[in-house]
């Protein structure tokens, strides 16, 4: 059974991104099933992700301050995360 950390420190981005293998994916997907904590934390992460891709390709006008919002945003989910499963 994967860890949440395994999983948040290790395969999120890659999950997001699509670039796991299936059984890894399945993995991640059996585990967010179960876990309401990592699901929050994948929720958040592709969030985040979209609004920097959308930021991205809006060369015309970027917005660096929601850039860093996000960022850490993804780091406190984190360690708040890491603090719950010890
Ligand atoms: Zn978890």
């Amino acid at each position: 059974m994967l860890k949440c950390k395994e999983l948040t420190e290790k395969y999120a981005n890659d999950y997001i991104d699509q670039e796991l293998p299936l059984s890894k994916k399945m993995a991640i997907q059996f585990h967010l099933l179960m876990c309401k904590h990592c699901k929050q934390f994948v929720k958040q992460l592709t969030l985040a992700k979209q609004i920097i891709t959308q930021r991205t390709n809006q060369q015309a006008n970027p917005l660096q301050t929601d850039e860093v919002k996000v960022k850490s945003t993804a780091e406190r989910l984190q360690k708040a995360l890491n603090k719950q499963s010890k």
